[in-house]
């Protein structure tokens, strides 16, 4: 009857989805490249099986990364394009960036001058870097004071070239005034940067600044969680896009507790009257996170939604099973899908989505959505 492996808990993911908001992205960003950004595992998604899905889309230039391991787990995919190193990088990664020719950020001229170096000693030639600016995010990039330097610095290297400009918004899902401010002094920065540079890609949005923010100069945009259908900012394009990940376990055992018994660690939570109890193969090992325990917290089992009881143990959860009599073991159970948005989830956890997808465990495997089976498009 069920012909799915007996995962007691799983992600399905739903490549399609993420396709489709890749170009709702595209759409919203206005720029002619996007940077689609697959960091820690694609947000949990499956990085190999989402770069893959993504490559052959024309618009898409690098894909975003941490750092080198990711950068590595990037290159032995075959993808067309090549990762970009988001963050600032270590002296010891450099060399294999180098040899890589991968995309990376530059913050200070001593980084630079490394660069230059190594590639002057034969180690790899042509790679272009990204000068990153501080806006205002207080995390890495030259401070306008260092322009004029860069500027003369830059024009003088031989061995790497500048590429790329690019920054990073610190409140566009919060502050309007000041995300407007930071796109006009980058703006400004630019152009001075520009009189002696040529520069192929500029760029500063996530997904907050893509739907709440007119481009500007930007010629690419770096859009992360909105590709797992998740809209930081509402705007005109972020009601059509479309979650791409369900989070899935099983019920492992079904038993009937009397009134008055405790439900797990800590007897936090005590039956008020005879009750049927699932346990659930899932926990926070998994990354279901346990501060949603005693939050009013749910799953959902035959589309009823079903409070989880208790704290979130280790690998099991509890959850009032009283008002689905049809319940069995091995019945799937949703613990993020279209029934219960992973926001809903990050609200009882005290957190944001992106925590809740970067969390969800190795132990879950990743499933692909079977084609076909979508109601919409
Ligand atoms: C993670 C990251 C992004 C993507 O952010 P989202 O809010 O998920 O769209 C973009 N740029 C940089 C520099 C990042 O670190």
């Amino acid at each position: 009857m069920n012909t799915q492996p007996p995962y007691r808990a799983w992600v399905e993911v739903d490549t399609d989805a993420i396709v489709h908001n890749l170009k709702i992205a595209h759409e919203a960003a206005e720029t002619h490249f996007l940077m689609p950004i697959i960091k820690a595992n694609a947000y949990g998604h499956g990085m190999e099986t989402v770069a893959k899905a993504l490559d052959n889309v024309p618009c898409v230039r690098y894909f975003g990364v941490a750092n080198v391991a990711e950068a590595q787990r990037l290159k032995e995919a075959k993808t067309r394009n090549q990762p970009f190193i988001l963050g600032p990088t270590l002296p010891d990664e450099r060399e294999e960036i180098l040899r890589n020719g991968w995309g990376c950020t530059v913050s200070t001229l001593d980084e630079i001058n490394h660069f230059e170096e190594m590639a002057a000693g034969g180690i790899g030639d042509g790679l272009g870097l990204h000068l990153a600016l501080d806006t205002g995010m207080g995390r890495e990039g030259f401070m306008p004071a260092d322009l004029p330097k860069i500027a003369q610095r830059a024009t003088k290297l031989k061995h790497v070239r500048i590429e790329g400009i690019m920054s990073h918004y610190s409140a566009a899902d919060e502050d309007a005034d000041f995300t407007k401010d930071q796109q006009n002094y980058f703006a400004q920065c630019c152009r001075e940067l520009k009189r002696a540079l040529l520069i192929d890609h500029i760029h500063i949005a996530a997904s907050a600044g893509v739907l709440g923010f007119s481009a500007g100069n930007a010629t690419m945009a770096r859009p992360g969680i909105m590709l797992y259908g998740v809209a930081p900012v509402e705007s005109r394009l972020s009601s059509r896009l479309k979650p791409a990940l369900r989070l899935l376990s099983r019920v492992v055992l079904l038993r009937d507790l009397p009134a008055g018994h405790t439900v797990s660690y800590g007897n936090t939570y005590t039956t008020t009257a005879p009750t049927r109890v699932a346990t659930i193969g899932i926990g926070y090992a998994d990354g279901w996170p346990r501060s949603t325990g005693g939050q009013g917290a749910s799953v959902y089992i035959r589309g009823v939604q079903c409070p989880i009881l208790g704290r979130v143990t280790m690998d099991l959860i509890m959850a009032d099973v009283s008002q689905v009599p049809e319940v069995e073991v091995g019945d799937e159970v949703e613990l993020i899908g279209p029934n219960q948005p992973v926001t809903r989830v990050a609200q009882w956890a005290g957190t944001i989505p992106w925590e809740i997808f970067t969390g969800l465990g190795v132990r879950l495997p990743r499933i692909p959505k079977a084609k076909g089976m979508t109601n919409d498009e």
